[in-house]
């Protein structure tokens, strides 16, 4: 870490492993969450599993953080949001700390080609809700918890401390939840103040959508989040001349060795077949960072998070620049 944490900008791999379970691994443990720290301040991405513990383990609060970024609202990416906003909410003090993520899909996603059946809808009235309306359903979900506070102390509802914002796309982007989930576009600006200027740009996560990567300026350099994509044009267009760039990485034959056992092969077939379409090989992502003439490619969102650390070196056949793999709790100067 720099000698005077109040200044410059840096990330802290809060947790690096992707996809939705716990691993109980040293190095890679917690669910993928990134914070970057810019003179002192926090923004983070995505709040994976433990994310807010970890960030406490990194030595920051909610009081630190300015605001939280969403890049699609997969549970591996989401399912901390109830502790930020249960538990989080006393340390933020008499302001509201932005949540900007993705707005509602809109539309269910196509049926697998390889389903035996349509499955049961859930909650068919509103079945693909966005961070705002996901945050109100939290909300709801905590209210005897929350009411007795309320009641009982004079606690304010947590959601009074956060400011939720769905992502509205540019009037022109022809996006399509269904058939167009990552159009050729410019990353459009989505957050800013006087550290930071934030901005997104539609990924290609088929049939999860819409998907965000993330951006983020500041006087010293800037970090790039690809969030979850399969190798995607505008991924490098983000991450053109960046300092950083942090990018999702899925080793499949090793998932397609973990998948033998499952007894559905139809079902194994569409898993296999979202994993090749919706995430990116170590080769890709260095095939992306060299396109975008990135500095430093950083591999996070690890899947599986224990596959042998020589594998995401792969990465290194691709791209000149340094390749690093994300540990929890590691920390990248920009
Ligand atoms: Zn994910
Ligand atoms: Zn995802």
């Amino acid at each position: 870490m720099a000698e005077d944490s109040n200044v410059g900008m840096r990330a802290i791999t809060l947790g690096a492993a992707g996809g939705p379970k716990w691993w109980g691994r040293n190095d890679v443990d917690a669910g993928i969450s990134t914070a970057i720290i810019v003179d002192g301040r926090v923004y983070l991405v995505d709040l994976g599993s433990g994310a807010s513990r970890q960030l406490a383990r990194a030595g920051y609060g909610y009081s630190d953080v300015e605001a939280v970024f969403i890049t699609h609202m997969h549970s591996d990416h989401t399912v901390d949001l109830a502790s930020m906003l249960l538990f989080g909410y006393s340390d933020v003090g008499p302001r509201q700390v932005p949540v900007i993520g993705p707005a509602a899909r809109g539309k269910l996603p196509p049926l697998t080609e390889f389903a035996n059946s349509q499955p049961n809808t859930v909650r068919a009235d509103e079945p693909t809700p966005g961070i705002a309306e996901t945050l109100k359903r939290l909300e709801g979900a905590y209210s005897t918890d929350i009411n007795d506070r309320m009641f009982d102390y004079g606690s304010p509802s947590p959601l009074e401390s956060f400011a939720v914002t769905d992502i509205a796309l540019p009037a022109t982007v022809p996006f399509d939840a269904n058939n167009n989930v990552a159009p050729e576009m410019e990353p459009f600006v989505v957050f800013e103040d006087p550290r930071v200027r934030v901005s997104a740009i539609l990924v290609d996560h088929h049939p999860t959508a819409p998907a965000f990567a993330f951006r983020f300026d500041s006087r010293y350099g800037s970090i790039v989040i690809s969030g979850d994509t399969g190798y995607c044009e505008n991924t490098i267009r983000i991450a053109e001349g960046s300092d950083l760039l942090f990018h999702e990485a899925i080793d499949l034959q090793v998932m397609e060795v973990r998948m033998r056992h499952y007894p559905d092969p139809k079902r194994r077939e569409a898993i296999m077949s979202h994993h090749r379409r919706a995430h990116t090989t170590a080769e890709d992502a260095g095939r992306v960072a060299q396109s975008a003439g990135a500095k430093a490619l950083v591999l996070h969102h690890l899947v599986p998070a224990d596959t042998p650390l020589a594998n995401w070196q792969q990465a290194s056949n691709t791209f000149d620049g340094l390749v690093h793999i994300a540990e929890d709790l590691a920390v990248f100067e920009v």
